[in-house]
């Protein structure tokens, strides 16, 4: 697999593309990943692997796009270490740009599925305003993570802290109240 330097490097020149299409593999150094997601709070140690096929039609050119990878954060919950898969999977339309479109055309998408092209498609240019849309504000390791108790600071993933068997009595006595006050 063709490894790549730089995203920019993902560009495709429609007048080399035959009626077949094209289709391709290649990786991204987990630097460079690292690099256009800009937070600290990510890291990126392995390779993100991007697939992608071309379609040519009379008027427009197709691209779908696979990227495949992961980062590592912590909870934004219970503070753990966890990985969090990336699986996007991209479909553009690429139509040639007007004479009036001015510099950067990933910046003139009126839809996110079409996008203007002169003599090369930037797909790089795509991928990464994908890929830093499609990752979460909040990372969660999982959908029922119960976080640290506010009080010991203890993972609640792990079971009950010794704070809340001490306010236990008074739940029970709580829920006892609320079965009451039902009946
Ligand atoms: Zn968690
Ligand atoms: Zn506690």
């Amino acid at each position: 697999m063709e490894k790549l330097r730089t995203f920019g490097e993902i560009r495709i020149i429609p007048e080399t593309i035959g009626e077949a299409g094209l289709e391709r593999d290649v990786s991204i150094c987990p630097e460079v990943v690292q690099g256009v997601l800009d937070n600290t709070d990510l890291s990126v140690t392995d390779p993100f692997h991007v697939h992608f096929v071309i379609e040519k039609f009379i008027e427009r050119i197709h691209v779908s796009v696979d990227v495949i990878g992961s980062v590592h954060t912590l909870c934004s919950r219970c503070l753990a270490p966890m990985t969090q898969d990336v699986n996007l999977h991209l479909n553009s339309d690429y139509l040639s740009a007007a004479s009036d479109m001015q510099g950067n055309l990933e910046a003139q998408r009126q839809a996110r599925e079409t996008g203007y092209y002169r003599k090369e498609i930037q797909l790089g240019e795509y991928i990464v305003s994908e890929l830093v849309l499609s990752l979460p504000i909040i990372y969660l390791c999982s959908q029922d993570c119960k976080g640290l108790c506010s009080n010991c600071g203890t993972s609640l993933n792990e079971g009950p802290c010794a704070c809340s068997q001490q306010w236990d009595p008074r739940f029970q006595k709580l829920a006892a109240l609320k079965n009451n006050i039902r009946r």
